[in-house]
């Protein structure tokens, strides 16, 4: 056995390591042959003491490892980081020429923990696991290279580094701080981008597809935005001709940056209106005014990061369908989605089906919608595909 740190398994809890599955749970663990710190390489081990795979030990976090590579002669290191990126790369080079693209979706590419978009020459790291830490100098340096981006900002402050154990890191990693004014083109229209300050890394990459094909949708249509952000959807929909956009949102700052994105695509301003509040109630106020939508968009936050909130959230997934599709002309369309981990798209129909029935509508779905091919998901990691939404369409 090689003198690396050797973490060694319950009996038979090596099934899904040899699935590939890249999680350890600590309960999984019998024991390790020395005290290893957070962000060190481990070699995972059967209780028989057959290798399984290489990964990052982190204490603090119930996934106590998390598994970067499958063979032996493959250990981490700044070669393996480097064939991780050129794969991930490789793939992007298939997703179409997009100014902003996810160049690494984390375990789905072999990099536990690491998420890296792309926005024009500058690029922003999240690292959410104690290895994605431990690695992102190293993965900066060599995404520089091989991308010829000048900059790499750090957004490693989401929730989940509490869990891990590691210290929340924002600020520039590589190069110089980002114009606070950055924007890009997505499908021909322009979109301000704040990526010291805004959402994720600072847009929601991921319905890039799903906003196309509302845009397709909207002609002529009254279209309700419902979790708005920076206005992605309802940029869109103008830009498709819809009749007018009601757009909501809870943070006065996502309605500004979204009115600033209609102004920048010189869209008809007149054409929308702007809603700050909570969609939940907001949608029985709509209820009970009896206003109606051709088209609804209702893209929430994550309601459930892991399995454990998944009920409650059912709730909160259910409530807002349900309200959205009664107010539905004839017709009408519902692109309605989840972002929860928690949720898989199994149980996300069978809400929005519960929602169906206990409005009394016969909805009916047109589409299946996922999100876009930049944001992978490995077959060994379902876990990847937290994105997940319904086109339905009413009677009419
Ligand atoms: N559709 C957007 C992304 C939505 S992100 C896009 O394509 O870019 C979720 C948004 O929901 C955030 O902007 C957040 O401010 C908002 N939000 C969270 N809770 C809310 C609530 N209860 N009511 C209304 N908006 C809420």
């Amino acid at each position: 056995m090689s003198s690396a740190t050797n973490v060694f398994l319950k009996p038979g809890r090596d099934k899904s390591l040899l699935r590939r599955h890249p999680w350890v749970f600590s309960g999984a663990i019998d024991r390790i042959d020395a005290t290893p710190a957070g962000g060190d390489s481990v070699c995972v081990r059967s209780h028989g003491g057959a290798f399984l795979g290489w990964g990052v030990y982190s204490p603090q976090s119930q996934i106590a490892v998390r598994l970067w590579s499958w063979e032996q002669a493959q250990p981490i290191s700044v070669a393996l980081l480097r064939t991780r990126l050129t794969q991930a790369l490789a793939l992007r080079r298939t997703c179409g020429d997009h100014e902003a693209l996810r160049l690494v979706h984390a375990e789905s590419d072999g990099l536990p923990g690491l998420i890296v978009d792309r926005y024009g020459d500058t690029l922003v790291l999240q690292a959410s696991s104690a290895g994605a830490a431990r690695w992102s100098e190293a993965a900066a340096d060599v995404l520089l290279e091989l991308t010829g981006c000048t900059r790499v900002y750090e957004r490693s402050d989401a929730d989940v580094m509490a869990l891990e154990g590691i210290p929340v890191r924002s600020g520039p990693l590589r190069g110089d701080v980002p114009s606070a004014r950055m924007h890009v083109k997505e499908n021909g229209l322009s979109f301000g981008i704040d990526i010291a300050g805004g959402h994720k890394t600072g847009f929601y990459l991921d319905q890039r597809d799903n906003r196309a094909l509302v845009r397709t949708l909207a002609a002529g249509r009254k279209v309700l935005d419902c979790f708005c952000y920076s206005g992605g959807f309802t940029v869109n929909a103008l830009a498709g001709g819809a009749e007018h956009v009601t757009a909501v949102d809870a943070s006065a700052e996502a309605l500004t940056a979204a009115r600033e994105n209609v102004e920048r695509n010189a869209l008809d301003e007149q054409r929308a209106e702007w809603v700050e509040g909570d969609a939940f109630q907001y949608l029985r106020k709509l209820r009970d005014q009896g206003r109606s939508f051709g088209l609804i968009v209702l893209d929430p936050p994550k309601f459930a990061p892991t399995a454990a909130h998944a009920e409650r959230a059912a709730r909160g997934y259910k409530d807002i369908n349900l309200l959205a599709l009664k107010l539905l002309v004839p017709g009408g369309l519902l692109a309605t989605f989840s972002c929860s981990g928690g949720v898989s798209r199994e149980l996300f129909q069978k809400i929005v089906a519960g929602a169906a029935s206990d409005a009394h509508v016969d909805a009916q779905i047109l589409r299946w919608l996922s999100a876009t091919p930049d944001h992978p998901v490995a077959l060994a990691f379902p876990e990847g595909e937290y994105l997940k939404g319904l086109l339905c369409r009413v009677p009419g």
